[in-house]
């Protein structure tokens, strides 16, 4: 297999000349996990548009927050990359733009009541008031998921 013998090589030949590798990763897209993980999938809101099919996008306020650190240690453990650039950080739906806000999948229900006392949207209604706090709390588990606080030492 040409991955198991030409990566490495060149894995080796880059770090002898000092260049660091990063290996790309979409974030919350993982395709070949969805036969596997489908509850895991982001459940896109109505945003009046057609539906689309969701390919691989998963929730990051579902097991998929702790499945993902230890799929990427793996890599880590079998081949000498640095680290990783990550991509597809949104956390909206896709294929078309603009995209619309987000996912209201059964992690994100339970969270998202057991933090507000609300009930999660269904669909996109900038002119509810429950929604748009709806749109911050989101920001806020956003934000969590990329950069995590640290326990006090
Ligand atoms: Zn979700």
């Amino acid at each position: 297999m040409l991955t198991t013998t030409r990566l490495p090589r060149f894995l080796e030949l880059a770090h002898q000349r000092g260049i660091l590798i990063l290996s790309y990763y979409p974030i919350i897209y993982t395709k070949p996990l969805k036969p596997l993980h489908p509850e895991w999938l982001m459940q896109f809101l109505d945003n009046g548009r057609p539906e689309i099919e969701n390919l691989g996008w998963f929730c990051f306020n579902s097991p998929y927050r702790d499945w993902l650190p230890e799929y990427l240690l793996e890599w880590l453990d079998n081949l000498d990359i640095d680290g990783f650039y990550f991509d597809d950080t949104n956390y909206g739906s896709h294929e078309e733009r603009p995209f619309s806000p987000s996912c209201c999948c059964e992690y994100c229900e339970k969270l998202f009541r057991k933090e507000t006392g609300l009930e999660i949207p269904r669909k996109v209604d900038f002119d509810s008031l429950d929604f748009r706090h709806f749109v911050n709390w989101r920001y806020e588990k956003m934000k969590d998921f990329y950069a995590p606080s640290l326990p006090a030492d």
